[in-house]
């Protein structure tokens, strides 16, 4: 694909796109009584370049989706926003925490313990408190990362005394083409534990929907919708 500065005007199928998929939103969170604006759109940017991304960024989508740290790390500096609007959504080898921590402003792919204490160690030195979501698994897929929907608990309770991190939610990638059956589990899962008020822990963030199903999420109350394929294209 070539890019050229054409690509930043109206008419650009990337801005309709959006706005297509922002209209859908709309509808979907009518669905389920609450308001477009709560949810949050992130274009995920795997295998996309840089133009595209910030063409996306321009037509505005609230968040950016990081898969890779190499590749992230690489196209990072062209970013034409700043770590307030990225997120970090891939599975993440601890040795590499230090190398992205300052660059996002979240990490949704929290998926064991001991990267958790990675962050929680990387974030003390950097003086701050990061917000992560933690990862379930929630169909038990062998080939998935994170935590089964039982251990969610005692990782919640072992991770409030960690006083770098803030766990503010939880992330899914459910088996494919399941409907609402697995997003209803997690909807339950997060109202649970948001009723059990647990110390240094806030269930704000339900990270769940992809291009296939993210109007479904919605309707099971999702708020970070994560969106590759509709808005860029197939990879
Ligand atoms: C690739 C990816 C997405 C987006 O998938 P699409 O089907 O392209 O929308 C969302 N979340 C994660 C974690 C991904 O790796």
């Amino acid at each position: 694909m070539t890019i050229n500065q054409s690509d930043h005007n109206a008419g650009d199928p990337l801005q309709n796109q959006i706005v297509e998929i922002r209209k859908r939103i709309r509808v979907a969170a009518e669905m389920s009584g609450r308001n477009e604006s709560d949810i949050s759109l992130m274009a995920v940017t795997k295998a996309v370049p840089v133009d595209r991304v910030n063409c996306a960024l321009q037509a505005g989508i609230d968040l950016i989706g990081e898969n890779r740290v190499q590749e992230f790390l690489s196209k990072f500096p062209s970013y034409q926003t700043n770590q307030e609007q990225i997120h970090f959504i891939g599975h993440l080898q601890k040795n590499k925490v230090k190398k992205i921590l300052d660059k996002v402003s979240m990490i949704e792919s929290v998926d064991s313990i001991s990267l958790a204490e990675e962050i929680n160690r990387v974030a003390k030195m950097q003086n701050k408190k990061m917000p992560i979501l933690l990862e379930v698994n929630i169909g038990r897929e062998e080939t998935k990362f994170g935590f089964l929907s039982e251990q969610i608990i005692p990782a919640l309770e072992h991770l409030s005394e960690f006083p770098n991190i803030k766990v503010v939610g939880l992330m899914v990638i459910p088996p494919k083409n399941t409907g609402n059956y697995y997003f209803k589990k997690m909807q339950q899962l997060y109202l649970d534990i948001s009723g059990k008020n647990m110390d240094n822990i806030d269930m704000s963030y339900l990270s769940m929907g992809m291009s296939e199903d993210y109007q479904i999420a919605i309707e099971c109350g999702a708020n970070i919708v994560r969106v590759g394929t509709a808005i860029f294209g197939k990879r």
